[in-house]
């Protein structure tokens, strides 16, 4: 066993640890940092952009949303299920946490709202420009992953600052002493370390790779009726020491959209396919207005009311020929424009890979066969449909009508959409500060915990009015959970 002694010891150097680890060192403080895997970032890596409230970037756009106002909209969203001053604390540091990344290097390209599509073609009437999208190194589009460019920076700056970053090094427990947290120990293949220090700050980014504690907590049976993205590592490891050193429950969830299942494989259907064309549940009938397919979280909820948590996005040849000649009709902030352009290799390629949860067929009958839906009700829905399609009105959900495209030119096609998720979210109980409390509401002395590993404010939805929030929360409960822990180790002095 070795023994080591630091102010502040950081379990994790994802985005909430770094932020954590950066804080409590611009705070004076030496930091240790445990981390599992041999990159820093977590799952930030493969992400795109954090929000803020208040930032210069929105200014100069005229978009003069306050701290406060974003404070009320999100409780509202949430009908006041979390804790408003954590909340309130959150919105209010989100714009100097973006001019402090800036400060190290970090460069934002552009504002995006969550849904880059007209006013009625959006979910929410309120979807803000809070998500700063992080420029990639050396310049280029941003997309799927360019927050990367944002940890470099960081980890070079906790590199400037002294932390000393542990990799492969897993924290397995919290030391506790006369009810106060004073360490942990951690562990590097088989050498153990025995890490004394003032405070210890729990950032281990949730249990999203950890489908026994998934299946437990939600009931999904990941692989086959969710199909969240499991970053590597995210075992559940902070909770599951922060409860044993006496750590309180919060709310959990797993932070929830849709997608086709492996969807990073078959991106381009992935995006293609949350077109307003008609959409069934298993049993062959509609279930929403086709118009809400851009809003992630309303439709992944949809799905998970239909018959084994599945819905089925299907198209007819007029439309994929309308969409590669004038573009798709709906858009979300992942997907690119071009989606239809190289339809027919896109079906191709999933044919030749046997993709088995996309389907092609000449007729709706065959189509319907293909599937495995009741093939005259799945036709008597068709009718039904084109029939109102004709008509002009969606007497069932009112879809918006200049998306009522009739099913009736082959070959068709059909996508299988199921519950996706980014992670999990909650576990560990923390008050306004991010101290640790038991269920009892009392402090666990020296104990803070940041991320997704504590982050309960978002009711049972994600509120992608706001998007960037997970990001933008790790970043800024990570940065008080580090000056938190430096005051404490200040006061023990
Ligand atoms: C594909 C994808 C795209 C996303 N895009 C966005 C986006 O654009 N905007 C947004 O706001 N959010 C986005 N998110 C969500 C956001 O990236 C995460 O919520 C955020 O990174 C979580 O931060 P964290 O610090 O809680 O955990 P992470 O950043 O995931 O870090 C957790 C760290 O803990 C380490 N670890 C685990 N156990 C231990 C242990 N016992 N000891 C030591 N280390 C341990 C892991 O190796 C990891 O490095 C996205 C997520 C995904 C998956």
């Amino acid at each position: 066993m070795e023994n080591m002694k630091t102010d502040v010891v950081v379990v994790a150097c994802g985005l909430s640890g770094l932020a954590a680890s950066l804080a409590a060192a611009e705070a004076g403080k030496s930091v240790i940092a445990l981390e599992k895997s041999n990159v820093t970032g977590g799952a930030a890596n493969m992400g795109m952009s954090p929000l803020g409230i208040g930032t210069r970037q929105q200014k100069e756009a005229n978009f003069l949303m306050t701290p406060a106002e974003a404070w009320r909209k999100h409780m509202n969203f949430i009908h006041w299920n979390g804790d408003a001053r954590l909340v309130k604390k959150h919105y209010e540091k989100s714009a100097s946490t973006i001019e402090w990344l800036e400060g190290m290097g970090v460069e934002f390209d552009h504002l995006i709202t969550a849904y880059a599509v007209g006013e009625n073609e959006r979910a929410y009437a309120t979807a803000y420009p809070t998500a700063h999208c992080v420029r990639p190194e050396g310049g280029g589009v941003p997309g799927p992953r360019c927050a990367g460019a944002m940890i470099k920076k960081m980890t070079e700056h906790a590199n400037e600052l002294g932390v000393n970053i542990m990799f492969e090094t897993t924290g397995e427990k919290v030391i506790m002493e006369d009810g106060k947290a004073v360490g942990v120990i951690a562990k590097k293949g088989s050498e153990t370390f025995e890490i004394r220090a003032d405070a210890v700050i729990i950032c281990t980014g949730g249990f999203g790779d950890n489908p026994e504690l998934i299946k437990e907590r939600f009931g999904f049976e990941w692989g086959k009726d969710l199909f969240s993205f499991r970053i590597p590592g995210m075992k559940g490891d902070g909770i599951r020491m922060a409860w044993e050193a006496g750590a309180g429950k919060s709310h959990m969830m797993m932070e929830l959209m849709y997608q086709c299942p492996d969807n990073m494989t078959v991106w381009t259907f992935d995006g293609a396919f949350r077109q307003p064309g008609l959409w069934v549940n298993m049993r062959g009938e509609r279930f929403m207005n086709e118009d809400l397919a851009p809003n992630s979280t309303f439709t992944g909820n949809a799905i998970l009311q239909q018959p084994k948590n599945v819905g089925i996005s299907i198209m007819d040849t007029k439309m994929i020929k309308k969409y590669a000649k004038r573009g798709p009709d709906l858009l979300d902030h992942v997907h690119g424009y071009d989606m239809f352009d190289n339809w027919d290799q896109a079906v191709a390629d999933a044919e030749a890979a046997g993709y088995k949860y996309f389907y092609k067929a000449d007729t709706l009958e065959e189509l319907a066969e293909k599937i495995g839906l009741p093939v005259d009700k799945f036709m008597e829905t068709v009718e039904e449909y084109n029939d109102m399609c004709d008509a002009g009105w969606d007497d069932l959900f009112e879809k918006n009508r200049a998306y009522l495209y009739p099913m009736e030119k082959g070959p068709f096609y059909a996508l299988e959409f199921y519950a996706g998720a980014y992670g999990t979210l909650g576990g560990i109980k923390v008050n306004h500060m991010l101290e640790v409390e038991t269920d009892d509401d009392q402090v666990i002395p020296g104990l803070y915990s940041a991320g997704t590993d504590c982050c309960a404010i978002y009711g049972d939805c994600y509120p992608f009015t706001f998007a960037g929030n997970t990001m933008a929360f790790c970043l800024n409960s990570g940065r008080m959970a580090g000056e938190n822990a430096a005051e404490y180790s200040d006061d023990l002095e």
